[in-house]
């Protein structure tokens, strides 16, 4: 755990990234009660964190969130992480990504393709949610990813596609 950079709590960042990180550990204790003890292990940095890592032996690092910046080596090859953090004031609206729930998900597991052989996996966003700390989570730390646990995924699926025709007529019908 780094510093934040907001000067009213540079100690923790409340309700971003460790609280979602704590929420997604919470759902795979739902499915696998022994998930602390059964997956391998992975540091977590977040924030801006000054120093070496005390990075052991097949562990791999997440750097989470766009406000988390570091500089050192990993397996001898330096290694940057930039904070790419903005204000409230420095966000435009009216061009925030898109939040799609299919688009998000695609980009994350592509992620973790690309990086699967990787020591470290940069992940930013601000914050980042629940469901892609799971996916992180999973693809780092070798869990079975409760995203698609077959008891969720058809539901979830069809209240998205819902969703997706509901929009669309209320365009037209609105
Ligand atoms: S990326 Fe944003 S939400 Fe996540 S820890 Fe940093 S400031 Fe908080």
């Amino acid at each position: 755990m780094g510093t934040f950079p907001e000067a009213h709590s540079a100690d923790y960042c409340w309700g971003g990234c460790p609280g979602s990180l704590q929420e997604a550990m919470h759902v795979f204790r739902a499915f696998y009660p022994n998930v602390e003890k059964e997956m391998e292990k992975i540091l977590y940095v977040v924030g801006r964190v000054e120093g070496p890592l005390d990075l052991k032996e097949g562990e791999k690092v997440i750097f989470a969130g766009g406000c988390t910046g570091w500089k050192g080596t990993i397996d001898g090859k330096d290694v940057t992480i930039e904070s790419s953090y903005k204000t409230t004031r420095e966000v435009d609206e009216k061009k925030t990504k898109s939040n799609d729930m299919l688009l998000k998900t695609t980009k994350t597991l592509l992620s973790c393709m690309r990086n699967r052989n990787s020591r470290y996996l940069h992940v930013k966003g601000c914050p980042i949610s629940v469901a892609d700390h799971v996916h992180y989570l999973s693809a780092a730390a070798k869990i079975k990813n409760v995203n698609f646990d077959h008891r969720y995924l058809i539901p979830v699926n069809i209240a998205y596609w819902q969703m997706r025709a509901n929009r669309f007529l209320n365009r037209f019908f609105g």
